[in-house]
């Protein structure tokens, strides 16, 4: 029971063990928090991928086929501090964590939306994790922009494996048709939510649905990315 109580209540910043007092990052000490690796500043316009060119704005990939999506604004690399804080928000169950990431978001400049969307999960993975870590940040999200939030717009209708143990390929692929959207979105701007964007396979089959249901656009808002070192 003790251990338990330690992974909702720690005394010390889970990162480092040293003693955790800042309420706006809180449990992660404010040291561990500011020591998040941001992206390069030379990233891809659209899916925000970094560049290795100076003077281009796209990637290769974006160039050979544009997602769905407008563009994907993130705030740290999907890394150090930033990985183990998303660990522990979403499988540590460490919910407290999704307002400190979210403000996260107020650093980082984000496009005019209407709507608010977070990437949804089934109903049986829902049971099974307890909450879903996107409409915790969509939500706190929502509460400082005062952007309304909508949770039940976007839905997935497919079961899909873990995309963590899928290779690029195998992500497009499983991931594919799984989102629909419950409503017409004509002429509305969305932000659609998620906490890691890794291969952006995810991301664009959400935009897809929700461009099929006649949104205007569609933007991305992840608290981290990961890259390729
Ligand atoms: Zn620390
Ligand atoms: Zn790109």
């Amino acid at each position: 029971m003790e251990g338990i109580f330690g992974i909702f209540f720690p005394s010390a910043c889970p990162i480092c063990a040293k003693p955790s007092d800042d309420f706006t990052t809180s449990p992660i000490c404010e040291m561990c928090w500011s020591n998040m690796k941001r992206l390069p500043t030379n990233v891809c316009g659209i899916c925000s991928k970094p560049l290795e060119i100076e003077g281009i704005t796209r990637c290769g990939d974006c160039y050979a086929e544009r997602p769905y999506y407008s563009t994907i604004r993130t705030y740290a690399q999907f890394t150090g501090v930033m990985k183990e804080a998303i660990h522990l928000f979403k499988f540590s169950g460490m919910r407290r964590l999704a307002r400190p990431l979210a403000e996260l978001f107020k650093q980082i400049e984000l496009p005019e939306a209407d709507l608010i969307i977070p990437v949804p999960m089934t109903k049986k993975r829902l049971i099974q994790r307890g909450f879903n870590q996107s409409l915790l940040l969509a939500n706190a999200l929502s509460d400082f922009t005062k952007i309304p939030l909508s949770y039940d717009t976007l839905v997935k209708v497919k079961e899909t494996p873990h995309q963590s143990m899928l290779s690029g390929t195998e992500r497009i692929k499983s991931i594919r048709n799984a989102f629909k959207s419950a409503i017409s979105l004509k002429g509305k701007r969305i932000a659609l939510v998620d906490d890691v964007m890794t291969t952006g396979a995810t991301l664009n089959e959400g935009a897809r649905a929700l461009m099929k249901a006649d949104a205007l656009n569609v933007y991305g808002i992840v608290a981290a990315r990961a890259v390729l070192e």
